[in-house]
C-alpha cells in the first residue's frame, strides 16, 4: 500500500518536531506548514531548514489566510496538528477550527489528527475550573471534526515523560532531585508516562491503519504504568540513594492554587486530576477505542527506567 502524504502543522513544536522525524523515518512524504508569523525566530527557521535537508517539504501558509491552508492541505492525504496547548507555554487549541474549515473546503483529507496527545478530554466532563479549559477546547475541536464528518484519529498520549518523569511527578519541576521529593497525596495513584519520540512514532503508525479510523488510540506502554512512588523508587534505584519524602494532602494542594496566575492554575489542576484522582488509569478502554502497544507490538518503546537514565 502506498504511504499517505502527511502535512504537519506545528512542526517546530516540542511534539511537532518529533512527529516530523517519525513521519520521515516511516517513509511518508512529509509536508510542514511554514508560517510567516514565525518571523525572525532563527531557531525555528533553522529547524525547518534541517527538516528540508532530511527530505521534508516546507509549505508557506497562515491561519489568517484560509486559501493558503486549503492549498497546503490539497497536497496531502493526512493532516496532523500539533499546535500548542500548554497554558504556561502557549494555548492555541481553538485555532484548529480554522484548520477544520480549510479541511472541509479542501475535501481530500483521509485522516485528521488534531492536537490532543494528552488526557482523553471526553473523560474529563467533571474536571475542575479553570484546568478544564484544555479539555473543553479539545472537545469543541472534536465536535467540529465530527460535525464535518472528517475522518479522524484521536491520540491519548497520557503524560509526556519529560514533564512527569523528569520532575518525579511534581508540578513546576522537570529535573529530578537527588535529595527530596514531595508526594502528591499518598503517591499511589497510577499514571502513564510515554517517551515523546514514542508518542510520535505510535501516532505516525496510526495514520494509514484502518483499525484506528474514527477511533481514540490510547498509549499505555505496560511497563510505564506507575504511581508517583514507583517513579521515585525507579529514580532511587538509579542513583543508589533514598530521597527524603514529604507529602501534600489533596485539600492543601487545591488551597495552594488560590491567587496563582491563571496559566499556573490550569497546569496544576492537570497534575491534580492525574496524580490525586488517577484520571488516566481509572477506566477500561471501551469498544470505540484501542491501545497502541497492542496494535504495534513491533515498537520497542522506552521504559520509564530507560528514560530516567538520561538524568543521571
Ligand atoms: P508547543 O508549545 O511546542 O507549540 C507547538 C506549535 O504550535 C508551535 O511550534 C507553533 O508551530 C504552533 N503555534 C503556536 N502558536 C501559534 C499560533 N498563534 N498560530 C499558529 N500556530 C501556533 O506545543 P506542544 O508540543 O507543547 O503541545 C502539542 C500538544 O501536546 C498540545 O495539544 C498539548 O496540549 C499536548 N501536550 C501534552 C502533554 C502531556 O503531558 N500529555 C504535555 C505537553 C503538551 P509553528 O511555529 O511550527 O507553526
Amino acid at each position: 500500500m502506498e504511504k499517505s502524504k502527511v502535512l504537519i502543522i506545528g512542526g517546530t513544536g516540542y511534539l511537532g518536531k518529533r512527529l516530523v522525524k517519525a513521519s520521515l523515518a516511516e517513509g511518508h512524504e512529509t509536508y510542514i506548514l511554514h508560517r510567516a508569523e514565525i518571523g525572525v525566530d532563527i531557531e525555528k527557521v533553522q529547524m525547518l531548514l534541517s527538516f528540508k535537508e532530511q527530505g521534508a517539504h516546507l509549505i508557506s501558509g497562515s491561519f489568517t489566510d484560509h486559501q493558503s491552508l486549503v492549498k497546503a492541505i490539497k497536497l496531502v492525504d493526512v493532516v496532523i496538528c500539533a499546535i500548542s496547548g500548554v497554558h504556561i507555554r502557549s494555548h492555541q487549541i481553538l485555532l484548529q477550527l480554522k484548520l477544520i474549515d480549510a479541511i472541509k473546503d479542501a475535501g481530500n483529507v483521509k485522516r485528521f489528527l488534531p492536537s490532543e496527545f494528552g488526557t482523553d478530554p471526553a473523560r474529563m466532563e467533571d474536571a475542575l475550573e479553570p484546568g478544564r479549559v484544555t479539555f473543553d477546547d479539545k472537545m469543541i475541536v472534536r465536535k467540529a471534526i465530527e460535525d464535518a464528518q472528517i475522518p479522524f484519529t484521536y491520540i491519548s498520549a497520557n503524560c509526556f515523560a519529560g514533564y512527569f518523569l523528569g520532575g518525579l511527578c511534581q508540578p513546576g519541576k522537570i529535573l529530578p532531585s537527588r535529595d527530596s521529593v514531595v508526594l502528591l497525596g499518598d503517591g499511589n495513584e497510577k499514571a502513564i508516562y510515554v517517551d515523546e519520540d514514542d508518542i510520535a512514532m505510535y501516532t505516525i503508525k496510526t495514520i494509514d491503519d484502518p483499525r484506528t479510523l474514527n477511533k481514540t488510540v490510547y498509549l499505555r506502554p505496560p511497563k510505564n504504568i506507575l504511581s508517583q512512588r514507583e517513579v521515585v523508587e525507579t529514580w532511587e534505584k538509579l542513583i543508589g540513594k533514598e530521597l527524603q519524602k514529604s507529602s501534600i494532602p489533596k485539600e492543601q494542594f487545591l488551597a495552594s492554587l488560590k491567587g496563582l496566575e491563571y496559566a499556573e492554575q490550569v497546569g496544576l489542576l492537570h497534575y491534580y486530576h492525574v496524580c490525586y484522582e488517577g484520571c488516566l488509569t481509572n477506566f477500561e478502554i471501551g469498544n470505540d477505542a484501542i491501545e497502541a502497544s497492542k496494535l504495534y507490538p513491533e515498537i520497542k518503546y522506552t521504559t520509564a527506567e530507560e528514560y530516567m537514565k538520561r538524568y543521571l
